[in-house]
Protein backbone atom coordinates (compact mmCIF):
# COMPACT_ATOMS: atom_id res chain seq x y z
CA UNK A 1 0.00 0.00 0.00
CA UNK A 2 2.14 3.07 -0.99
CA UNK A 3 -0.59 5.99 -0.50
CA UNK A 4 -2.21 6.73 2.85
CA UNK A 5 -5.72 6.05 3.92
CA UNK A 6 -6.50 9.55 4.21
CA UNK A 7 -5.44 9.84 0.19
CA UNK A 8 -7.29 7.13 -0.56
CA UNK A 9 -10.38 8.52 1.07
CA UNK A 10 -9.94 11.51 -0.62
CA UNK A 11 -10.22 8.98 -4.09
CA UNK A 12 -14.08 8.66 -3.31
CA UNK A 13 -14.82 11.46 -1.65
CA UNK A 14 -15.37 15.10 -2.98
CA UNK A 15 -12.28 16.95 -1.32
CA UNK A 16 -13.95 19.70 0.04
CA UNK A 17 -15.55 17.37 2.53
CA UNK A 18 -12.07 15.56 3.57
CA UNK A 19 -10.58 17.89 6.79
CA UNK A 20 -7.34 17.24 7.82
CA UNK A 21 -6.50 20.85 8.57
CA UNK A 22 -5.37 21.01 12.36
CA UNK A 23 -7.97 23.75 13.32
CA UNK A 24 -10.89 21.51 11.63
CA UNK A 25 -9.64 18.20 13.67
CA UNK A 26 -9.52 20.82 16.99
CA UNK A 27 -13.21 21.49 15.82
CA UNK A 28 -13.99 17.34 15.89
CA UNK A 29 -12.11 16.61 19.18
CA UNK A 30 -14.58 17.06 22.19
CA UNK A 31 -18.41 16.84 22.22
CA UNK A 32 -20.79 17.54 24.95
CA UNK A 33 -19.01 15.54 27.93
CA UNK A 34 -15.31 14.82 28.71
CA UNK A 35 -11.80 14.91 26.72
CA UNK A 36 -9.93 16.14 24.33
CA UNK A 37 -9.04 13.79 21.64
CA UNK A 38 -7.93 14.73 17.75
CA UNK A 39 -8.96 12.59 15.17
CA UNK A 40 -6.17 12.23 11.86
CA UNK A 41 -9.24 13.06 9.13
CA UNK A 42 -13.13 13.93 9.45
CA UNK A 43 -15.21 12.86 6.58
CA UNK A 44 -18.60 15.00 5.70
CA UNK A 45 -20.33 12.08 3.97
CA UNK A 46 -23.26 12.57 2.40
CA UNK A 47 -24.45 9.32 0.73
CA UNK A 48 -24.75 5.42 1.57
CA UNK A 49 -22.15 4.70 -1.15
CA UNK A 50 -19.46 7.08 0.41
CA UNK A 51 -19.89 5.77 3.49
CA UNK A 52 -19.37 1.74 1.75
CA UNK A 53 -16.23 2.97 0.04
CA UNK A 54 -14.63 4.52 3.17
CA UNK A 55 -15.51 2.00 5.68
CA UNK A 56 -14.05 -0.60 3.08
CA UNK A 57 -10.62 1.42 3.01
CA UNK A 58 -10.76 1.77 7.29
CA UNK A 59 -10.99 -1.98 6.98
CA UNK A 60 -7.96 -2.14 4.76
CA UNK A 61 -5.91 0.19 7.07
CA UNK A 62 -7.44 -1.39 10.37
CA UNK A 63 -8.46 2.80 10.74
CA UNK A 64 -10.99 3.68 13.03
CA UNK A 65 -14.15 5.07 12.30
CA UNK A 66 -15.89 7.29 14.83
CA UNK A 67 -19.50 7.97 14.01
CA UNK A 68 -20.78 11.60 14.55
CA UNK A 69 -23.64 13.34 14.57
CA UNK A 70 -24.11 17.10 16.07
CA UNK A 71 -21.56 15.84 19.42
CA UNK A 72 -24.24 16.17 21.90
CA UNK A 73 -23.24 13.25 23.51
CA UNK A 74 -23.29 13.44 27.25
CA UNK A 75 -21.07 10.09 27.39
CA UNK A 76 -18.63 10.55 25.23
CA UNK A 77 -19.70 8.38 22.04
CA UNK A 78 -18.44 9.98 19.23
CA UNK A 79 -15.05 11.03 20.50
CA UNK A 80 -12.30 9.34 18.46
CA UNK A 81 -10.20 8.32 21.18
CA UNK A 82 -8.18 6.59 18.86
CA UNK A 83 -7.90 8.65 16.40
CA UNK A 84 -8.24 7.89 12.79
CA UNK A 85 -11.45 9.01 11.18
CA UNK A 86 -14.39 11.17 12.38
CA UNK A 87 -17.72 10.24 10.05
CA UNK A 88 -19.47 13.40 10.25
CA UNK A 89 -23.12 12.85 9.46
CA UNK A 90 -24.49 16.36 10.33
CA UNK A 91 -24.34 17.53 6.24
CA UNK A 92 -26.43 14.70 5.06
CA UNK A 93 -30.11 15.76 5.26
CA UNK A 94 -31.67 15.23 2.27
CA UNK A 95 -34.54 13.08 2.83
CA UNK A 96 -37.55 13.83 5.34
CA UNK A 97 -40.13 12.35 3.85
CA UNK A 98 -43.78 11.34 6.13
CA UNK A 99 -45.57 8.88 4.71
CA UNK A 100 -48.89 9.82 6.19
CA UNK A 101 -51.50 6.75 5.05
CA UNK A 102 -48.93 4.38 6.78
CA UNK A 103 -48.15 7.01 9.86
CA UNK A 104 -44.27 6.70 9.02
CA UNK A 105 -41.87 8.68 8.83
CA UNK A 106 -37.94 8.15 6.48
CA UNK A 107 -35.22 10.62 7.28
CA UNK A 108 -31.82 10.89 6.35
CA UNK A 109 -28.84 10.42 9.58
CA UNK A 110 -28.17 13.88 9.64
CA UNK A 111 -31.45 15.28 9.99
CA UNK A 112 -32.35 17.13 13.33
CA UNK A 113 -34.71 15.16 15.62
CA UNK A 114 -36.68 18.81 15.79
CA UNK A 115 -37.17 18.51 12.21
CA UNK A 116 -38.58 15.33 12.57
CA UNK A 117 -41.64 16.30 14.67
CA UNK A 118 -42.31 19.12 12.55
CA UNK A 119 -42.37 17.07 9.18
CA UNK A 120 -44.97 15.09 11.44
CA UNK A 121 -46.78 18.00 12.85
CA UNK A 122 -47.35 19.33 9.75
CA UNK A 123 -49.44 15.94 8.97
CA UNK A 124 -51.27 16.12 11.97
CA UNK A 125 -48.99 13.06 13.44
CA UNK A 126 -46.63 12.89 16.08
CA UNK A 127 -42.87 11.50 16.88
CA UNK A 128 -43.22 11.11 20.38
CA UNK A 129 -39.62 10.78 21.73
CA UNK A 130 -38.38 14.58 23.02
CA UNK A 131 -34.76 14.48 23.67
CA UNK A 132 -34.26 18.10 25.63
CA UNK A 133 -31.66 18.56 23.11
CA UNK A 134 -33.83 17.62 19.91
CA UNK A 135 -33.11 21.18 18.22
CA UNK A 136 -29.53 20.19 18.25
CA UNK A 137 -29.30 16.49 18.10
CA UNK A 138 -29.34 14.20 15.10
CA UNK A 139 -31.92 11.41 14.41
CA UNK A 140 -29.14 9.07 13.68
CA UNK A 141 -27.98 10.11 16.97
CA UNK A 142 -30.76 9.73 18.89
CA UNK A 143 -30.89 6.20 17.63
CA UNK A 144 -27.54 5.37 18.51
CA UNK A 145 -28.19 6.51 22.26
CA UNK A 146 -31.68 5.18 22.05
CA UNK A 147 -32.29 8.81 23.14
CA UNK A 148 -35.40 9.34 26.09
CA UNK A 149 -36.92 12.35 27.39
CA UNK A 150 -40.09 13.85 29.43
CA UNK A 151 -42.36 11.93 26.50
CA UNK A 152 -40.85 8.63 27.88
CA UNK A 153 -43.26 8.11 30.75
CA UNK A 154 -46.34 7.56 28.32
CA UNK A 155 -44.58 6.64 25.30
CA UNK A 156 -41.42 5.27 25.36
CA UNK A 157 -37.96 5.74 24.18
CA UNK A 158 -36.63 5.82 20.95
CA UNK A 159 -36.24 2.54 20.29
CA UNK A 160 -40.29 2.07 20.32
CA UNK A 161 -40.80 3.87 17.28
CA UNK A 162 -38.20 2.73 14.71
CA UNK A 163 -38.98 0.16 12.46
CA UNK A 164 -36.58 0.09 9.58
CA UNK A 165 -32.92 0.99 9.48
CA UNK A 166 -30.59 1.36 6.57
CA UNK A 167 -26.85 0.52 7.93
CA UNK A 168 -23.47 -0.04 6.03
CA UNK A 169 -21.87 -2.71 8.41
CA UNK A 170 -18.43 -2.55 10.19
CA UNK A 171 -16.93 -4.76 7.07
CA UNK A 172 -18.49 -1.92 4.35
CA UNK A 173 -21.75 -4.11 3.40
CA UNK A 174 -25.39 -2.24 2.91
CA UNK A 175 -27.87 -4.42 5.30
CA UNK A 176 -31.61 -3.26 5.63
CA UNK A 177 -33.37 -4.22 8.50
CA UNK A 178 -37.45 -4.10 9.71
CA UNK A 179 -39.20 -1.89 6.74
CA UNK A 180 -42.44 -0.21 7.44
CA UNK A 181 -44.69 -2.57 8.83
CA UNK A 182 -45.50 -2.01 12.71
CA UNK A 183 -44.88 -5.52 13.32
CA UNK A 184 -42.47 -7.48 12.13
CA UNK A 185 -41.19 -10.74 13.76
CA UNK A 186 -39.22 -11.90 11.33
CA UNK A 187 -35.69 -13.45 12.86
CA UNK A 188 -33.38 -12.02 15.38
CA UNK A 189 -34.96 -8.00 15.96
CA UNK A 190 -31.39 -6.24 14.39
CA UNK A 191 -33.08 -3.11 14.42
CA UNK A 192 -33.67 -3.11 17.94
CA UNK A 193 -29.77 -4.24 18.67
CA UNK A 194 -28.81 -1.36 15.90
CA UNK A 195 -30.39 1.17 17.87
CA UNK A 196 -28.36 1.66 21.66
CA UNK A 197 -25.23 0.05 19.85
CA UNK A 198 -23.35 3.80 20.22
CA UNK A 199 -22.10 3.54 17.18
CA UNK A 200 -20.21 0.34 17.11
CA UNK A 201 -22.27 -1.88 15.30
CA UNK A 202 -22.16 -0.20 11.90
CA UNK A 203 -23.59 3.34 10.27
CA UNK A 204 -26.94 4.78 10.30
CA UNK A 205 -27.54 5.59 7.05
CA UNK A 206 -31.55 5.94 6.68
CA UNK A 207 -33.79 5.33 9.31
CA UNK A 208 -37.67 4.80 8.88
CA UNK A 209 -39.72 5.50 12.29
CA UNK A 210 -43.43 4.96 12.90
CA UNK A 211 -45.42 8.10 14.01
CA UNK A 212 -48.65 7.89 16.38
CA UNK A 213 -51.78 10.50 15.66
CA UNK A 214 -51.66 13.93 17.66
CA UNK A 215 -52.73 14.25 20.93
CA UNK A 216 -55.91 16.37 20.59
CA UNK A 217 -55.26 18.28 23.84
CA UNK A 218 -52.89 18.48 26.94
CA UNK A 219 -52.83 19.98 30.39
CA UNK A 220 -50.16 21.06 32.43
CA UNK A 221 -49.99 21.76 36.06
CA UNK A 222 -47.11 22.40 38.42
CA UNK A 223 -47.05 20.82 42.28
CA UNK A 224 -45.16 22.06 44.65
CA UNK A 225 -43.62 20.46 47.57
CA UNK A 226 -41.52 21.05 50.94
CA UNK A 227 -40.43 17.34 50.84
CA UNK A 228 -38.89 15.80 48.17
CA UNK A 229 -39.69 12.56 49.27
CA UNK A 230 -43.67 13.36 49.09
CA UNK A 231 -42.71 14.34 45.46
CA UNK A 232 -41.44 11.14 44.91
CA UNK A 233 -44.94 9.69 46.45
CA UNK A 234 -47.10 12.02 44.46
CA UNK A 235 -45.40 10.64 41.58
CA UNK A 236 -45.70 6.93 42.63
CA UNK A 237 -49.41 7.44 43.44
CA UNK A 238 -50.31 9.04 40.51
CA UNK A 239 -48.75 6.39 38.38
CA UNK A 240 -51.22 3.41 40.34
CA UNK A 241 -54.39 5.61 39.71
CA UNK A 242 -55.26 4.82 36.43
CA UNK A 243 -54.14 7.75 35.07
CA UNK A 244 -50.80 7.87 32.59
CA UNK A 245 -49.68 11.41 32.27
CA UNK A 246 -47.31 12.07 29.50
CA UNK A 247 -44.78 13.86 31.34
CA UNK A 248 -43.76 13.73 35.22
CA UNK A 249 -40.80 15.68 35.69
CA UNK A 250 -39.04 16.56 39.18
CA UNK A 251 -36.69 19.65 39.98
CA UNK A 252 -35.37 20.23 43.28
CA UNK A 253 -35.30 23.57 45.17
CA UNK A 254 -30.91 24.23 43.59
CA UNK A 255 -32.83 24.24 40.02
CA UNK A 256 -35.32 26.27 40.69
CA UNK A 257 -33.20 28.79 42.39
CA UNK A 258 -30.99 28.28 39.70
CA UNK A 259 -33.49 28.96 37.03
CA UNK A 260 -34.78 32.05 38.92
CA UNK A 261 -31.37 33.40 39.31
CA UNK A 262 -30.90 32.52 35.53
CA UNK A 263 -34.38 34.24 34.24
CA UNK A 264 -36.97 34.48 36.58
CA UNK A 265 -40.17 32.21 35.25
CA UNK A 266 -41.91 32.52 39.19
CA UNK A 267 -40.75 28.92 40.13
CA UNK A 268 -40.94 28.84 44.10
CA UNK A 269 -37.78 29.03 45.27
CA UNK A 270 -38.62 28.06 48.63
CA UNK A 271 -39.70 24.35 48.17
CA UNK A 272 -37.92 21.48 48.20
CA UNK A 273 -39.53 19.86 45.35
CA UNK A 274 -41.72 20.75 42.05
CA UNK A 275 -43.17 18.32 39.52
CA UNK A 276 -44.17 19.68 36.21
CA UNK A 277 -47.06 17.37 34.80
CA UNK A 278 -48.03 16.83 31.81
CA UNK A 279 -51.58 15.19 30.47
CA UNK A 280 -52.90 14.27 27.04
CA UNK A 281 -55.55 13.30 25.09
CA UNK A 282 -59.29 14.03 24.77
CA UNK A 283 -59.96 17.39 25.92
CA UNK A 284 -63.05 16.27 27.96
CA UNK A 285 -60.91 13.38 29.63
CA UNK A 286 -58.58 15.84 30.66
CA UNK A 287 -60.48 18.15 32.40
CA UNK A 288 -61.45 14.78 35.02
CA UNK A 289 -57.82 13.69 35.04
CA UNK A 290 -56.27 17.21 36.01
CA UNK A 291 -58.72 16.97 38.84
CA UNK A 292 -57.76 13.53 40.03
CA UNK A 293 -54.11 14.24 39.82
CA UNK A 294 -54.77 17.48 41.57
CA UNK A 295 -56.66 15.74 44.53
CA UNK A 296 -53.70 12.51 44.23
CA UNK A 297 -50.75 15.35 44.79
CA UNK A 298 -52.39 17.25 47.63
CA UNK A 299 -53.03 14.03 49.14
CA UNK A 300 -49.65 13.17 49.75
CA UNK A 301 -48.56 16.34 50.71
CA UNK A 302 -47.97 19.35 48.19
CA UNK A 303 -48.41 22.69 49.33
CA UNK A 304 -50.23 23.58 46.53
CA UNK A 305 -50.55 23.48 42.47
CA UNK A 306 -50.68 25.54 40.23
CA UNK A 307 -52.71 24.28 36.64
CA UNK A 308 -51.56 26.02 33.53
CA UNK A 309 -54.91 27.90 32.06
CA UNK A 310 -53.45 28.73 28.64
CA UNK A 311 -51.05 27.04 26.73
CA UNK A 312 -48.80 30.33 26.87
CA UNK A 313 -48.53 29.76 30.52
CA UNK A 314 -48.08 26.04 30.06
CA UNK A 315 -45.48 26.44 27.71
CA UNK A 316 -43.73 28.78 29.81
CA UNK A 317 -43.72 26.14 32.75
CA UNK A 318 -42.11 23.84 30.52
CA UNK A 319 -39.31 26.74 29.54
CA UNK A 320 -38.46 26.44 32.60
CA UNK A 321 -37.96 22.83 32.72
CA UNK A 322 -35.76 23.24 29.47
CA UNK A 323 -34.11 26.47 31.68
CA UNK A 324 -32.66 24.07 34.08
CA UNK A 325 -29.68 22.77 31.71
CA UNK A 326 -28.05 25.84 31.21
CA UNK A 327 -29.26 27.90 34.45
CA UNK A 328 -27.43 25.27 36.36
CA UNK A 329 -24.58 25.49 34.02
CA UNK A 330 -23.73 29.15 35.00
CA UNK A 331 -23.52 28.56 38.19
CA UNK A 332 -19.97 26.94 37.87
CA UNK A 333 -17.92 26.38 34.93
CA UNK A 334 -18.56 22.70 34.69
CA UNK A 335 -21.43 20.55 34.61
CA UNK A 336 -21.52 16.45 35.21
CA UNK A 337 -24.73 15.30 33.97
CA UNK A 338 -25.51 12.31 34.63
CA UNK A 339 -28.56 9.91 33.91
CA UNK A 340 -28.78 7.29 36.93
CA UNK A 341 -32.23 5.66 36.50
CA UNK A 342 -33.98 3.33 39.27
CA UNK A 343 -37.29 1.43 39.60
CA UNK A 344 -40.21 4.20 40.85
CA UNK A 345 -40.61 3.04 43.92
CA UNK A 346 -36.62 3.74 45.18
CA UNK A 347 -36.63 7.70 43.94
CA UNK A 348 -37.04 8.91 47.28
CA UNK A 349 -34.16 6.36 48.18
CA UNK A 350 -32.21 7.26 45.40
CA UNK A 351 -32.90 11.16 46.56
CA UNK A 352 -31.92 10.44 49.99
CA UNK A 353 -28.48 8.73 48.41
CA UNK A 354 -27.32 11.48 46.14
CA UNK A 355 -27.85 13.95 49.52
CA UNK A 356 -25.77 11.62 51.09
CA UNK A 357 -23.10 11.46 48.40
CA UNK A 358 -23.75 15.39 47.96
CA UNK A 359 -22.73 16.05 52.10
CA UNK A 360 -20.05 13.23 51.73
CA UNK A 361 -18.29 15.24 49.13
CA UNK A 362 -18.62 18.55 49.69
CA UNK A 363 -19.85 19.32 46.02
CA UNK A 364 -22.67 21.51 44.26
CA UNK A 365 -24.82 18.53 43.17
CA UNK A 366 -28.97 19.01 41.72
CA UNK A 367 -31.07 17.21 40.74
CA UNK A 368 -33.95 17.08 37.86
CA UNK A 369 -35.22 14.63 35.69
CA UNK A 370 -37.76 12.40 34.05
CA UNK A 371 -39.04 11.44 37.31
CA UNK A 372 -42.16 9.97 36.21
CA UNK A 373 -40.13 7.18 34.84
CA UNK A 374 -37.58 6.92 36.94
CA UNK A 375 -34.63 8.36 35.01
CA UNK A 376 -33.34 11.08 37.88
CA UNK A 377 -30.68 13.95 36.25
CA UNK A 378 -27.81 14.58 39.07
CA UNK A 379 -25.88 16.96 38.06
CA UNK A 380 -22.47 18.14 39.48
CA UNK A 381 -21.31 21.66 39.17
CA UNK A 382 -18.17 22.16 39.42
CA UNK A 383 -14.66 23.68 38.20
CA UNK A 384 -12.61 20.88 35.85
CA UNK A 385 -9.77 22.99 36.24
CA UNK A 386 -9.81 22.44 40.22
CA UNK A 387 -8.04 18.41 40.30
CA UNK A 388 -8.71 18.35 43.82
CA UNK A 389 -12.58 19.35 43.54
CA UNK A 390 -12.59 17.01 40.31
CA UNK A 391 -10.74 14.07 42.47
CA UNK A 392 -14.17 14.36 44.55
CA UNK A 393 -16.22 14.40 42.02
CA UNK A 394 -15.06 11.40 40.23
CA UNK A 395 -15.32 9.87 43.63
CA UNK A 396 -19.32 11.02 43.93
CA UNK A 397 -20.30 9.69 40.27
CA UNK A 398 -18.56 6.35 41.30
CA UNK A 399 -20.89 6.10 44.08
CA UNK A 400 -23.93 7.75 42.29
CA UNK A 401 -23.55 4.58 39.60
CA UNK A 402 -23.26 1.89 42.69
CA UNK A 403 -26.23 3.49 44.55
CA UNK A 404 -28.59 3.11 41.78
CA UNK A 405 -27.37 -0.34 40.53
CA UNK A 406 -27.73 -1.34 44.45
CA UNK A 407 -31.48 -0.28 44.28
CA UNK A 408 -31.64 -2.06 41.07
CA UNK A 409 -31.38 0.38 38.56
CA UNK A 410 -29.46 1.29 35.75
CA UNK A 411 -25.92 3.01 35.27
CA UNK A 412 -27.72 4.90 32.30
CA UNK A 413 -31.41 5.55 31.35
CA UNK A 414 -30.68 7.01 27.87
CA UNK A 415 -27.27 9.05 27.85
CA UNK A 416 -25.22 5.64 27.02
CA UNK A 417 -22.02 4.20 28.03
CA UNK A 418 -19.55 5.94 25.61
CA UNK A 419 -16.36 6.29 27.22
CA UNK A 420 -17.45 7.55 30.56
CA UNK A 421 -19.23 4.86 31.80
CA UNK A 422 -17.34 1.95 30.50
CA UNK A 423 -15.55 1.14 33.78
CA UNK A 424 -18.96 0.67 35.39
CA UNK A 425 -20.28 -1.64 32.98
CA UNK A 426 -19.44 -4.96 34.12
CA UNK A 427 -21.04 -4.20 37.53
CA UNK A 428 -24.38 -3.90 35.91
CA UNK A 429 -23.94 -6.44 33.45
CA UNK A 430 -21.89 -9.26 34.68
CA UNK A 431 -18.98 -10.58 33.63
CA UNK A 432 -21.05 -13.25 31.09
CA UNK A 433 -22.81 -10.12 30.66
CA UNK A 434 -19.74 -8.28 29.35
CA UNK A 435 -18.65 -11.53 27.64
CA UNK A 436 -21.86 -11.85 25.22
CA UNK A 437 -22.16 -7.97 24.57
CA UNK A 438 -18.25 -8.77 23.12
CA UNK A 439 -19.17 -11.97 21.05
CA UNK A 440 -21.77 -9.62 19.11
CA UNK A 441 -19.18 -6.80 18.72
CA UNK A 442 -16.53 -9.21 17.49
CA UNK A 443 -18.58 -11.12 15.02
CA UNK A 444 -20.01 -8.03 13.46
CA UNK A 445 -16.99 -5.73 13.90
CA UNK A 446 -13.97 -8.27 13.43
CA UNK A 447 -11.07 -5.83 12.98
CA UNK A 448 -12.63 -3.51 15.72
CA UNK A 449 -13.01 -0.37 13.69
CA UNK A 450 -16.27 0.81 14.56
CA UNK A 451 -16.18 3.55 17.36
CA UNK A 452 -13.34 1.56 19.03
CA UNK A 453 -13.17 2.76 22.71
CA UNK A 454 -16.46 2.67 23.24
CA UNK A 455 -19.17 0.33 25.86
CA UNK A 456 -16.35 -2.06 26.82
CA UNK A 457 -13.54 -0.52 29.41
CA UNK A 458 -10.05 -0.85 28.11
CA UNK A 459 -7.71 -2.79 30.97
CA UNK A 460 -6.88 -0.43 33.86
CA UNK A 461 -9.42 2.08 32.59
CA UNK A 462 -10.79 4.82 35.29
CA UNK A 463 -13.42 6.99 35.51
CA UNK A 464 -11.66 10.44 34.45
CA UNK A 465 -12.80 13.94 34.51
CA UNK A 466 -9.92 15.55 35.00
CA UNK A 467 -7.54 17.49 31.95
CA UNK A 468 -4.72 15.36 32.64
C1 LIG B 1 -28.32 20.19 26.57
C2 LIG B 1 -28.45 18.72 26.31
C3 LIG B 1 -29.65 18.09 26.60
C4 LIG B 1 -29.78 16.72 26.38
N1 LIG B 1 -30.97 16.14 26.65
C5 LIG B 1 -31.12 14.81 26.44
C6 LIG B 1 -32.36 14.18 26.73
O1 LIG B 1 -33.33 14.80 27.17
N2 LIG B 1 -32.46 12.85 26.51
C7 LIG B 1 -31.41 12.12 26.00
O2 LIG B 1 -31.56 10.92 25.80
N3 LIG B 1 -30.21 12.70 25.71
C8 LIG B 1 -30.05 14.02 25.91
N4 LIG B 1 -28.85 14.61 25.63
C9 LIG B 1 -27.74 13.79 25.07
C10 LIG B 1 -27.62 13.83 23.52
O3 LIG B 1 -28.25 14.96 22.98
C11 LIG B 1 -28.21 12.58 22.89
O4 LIG B 1 -27.44 11.45 23.26
C12 LIG B 1 -28.28 12.63 21.35
O5 LIG B 1 -28.97 11.51 20.88
C13 LIG B 1 -26.95 12.70 20.64
O6 LIG B 1 -27.18 13.04 19.28
P1 LIG B 1 -26.02 13.69 18.40
O7 LIG B 1 -26.53 13.95 17.03
O8 LIG B 1 -25.45 14.86 19.10
O9 LIG B 1 -24.99 12.48 18.36
P2 LIG B 1 -23.44 12.44 18.74
O10 LIG B 1 -23.22 12.97 20.11
O11 LIG B 1 -22.64 13.02 17.66
O12 LIG B 1 -23.21 10.88 18.76
C14 LIG B 1 -23.87 10.07 19.69
C15 LIG B 1 -23.59 8.60 19.36
O13 LIG B 1 -24.20 8.30 18.12
C16 LIG B 1 -23.25 7.69 17.26
N5 LIG B 1 -23.66 8.04 15.91
C17 LIG B 1 -23.87 9.27 15.38
N6 LIG B 1 -24.27 9.18 14.11
C18 LIG B 1 -24.33 7.85 13.82
C19 LIG B 1 -24.67 7.10 12.67
N7 LIG B 1 -25.04 7.69 11.53
N8 LIG B 1 -24.61 5.76 12.74
C20 LIG B 1 -24.23 5.12 13.87
N9 LIG B 1 -23.90 5.79 14.99
C21 LIG B 1 -23.95 7.13 14.96
C22 LIG B 1 -21.91 8.25 17.71
O14 LIG B 1 -20.83 7.42 17.34
C23 LIG B 1 -22.11 8.29 19.21
O15 LIG B 1 -21.85 7.03 19.77
C24 LIG B 1 -28.68 15.97 25.86
C25 LIG B 1 -27.48 16.63 25.57
C26 LIG B 1 -27.36 17.97 25.79
C27 LIG B 1 -26.05 18.61 25.47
Amino acid sequence: MSRNWQEAVKEVIDESRVLTDISDLYSYSFDASFGTFVPEAVIQVKAREEVVSVVKIANEYKVPVYPRGQATSLSGGSLPVHGGMVLDVTLWTDTLEVYHDDLVVVASPGVLTADINQAAEEHGLFYPPDPSSAHVSTIAGNLAENSGGPRGLKYGVTKDYVIGLEVVTPEGKVMNTGGRTIKNVTGYDLTKLIVGSEGTLGIITKVTLKLLPKPQATKTMMAVFDDIAEAGAAISQTLTSGILPSKMELMDQNCAISVENFQPFGLPTDAEAIILIELDGHPDVLEKEIQSVDEIVRGVGARYTVLAETNKEAANLWKARKMVSPAIAAVKPTKVSEDATVPRSKIPEMIHRLNDIKEKYEIELVVFGHAGDGNLHPNIMCDKRDQEEMMRVEEAVGEIFQAAIELGGTLSGEHGIGTLKAPFMEDEVGELGIEMLKKIKDSWDPNNIMNPGKIFAEPGQKLVLRDE
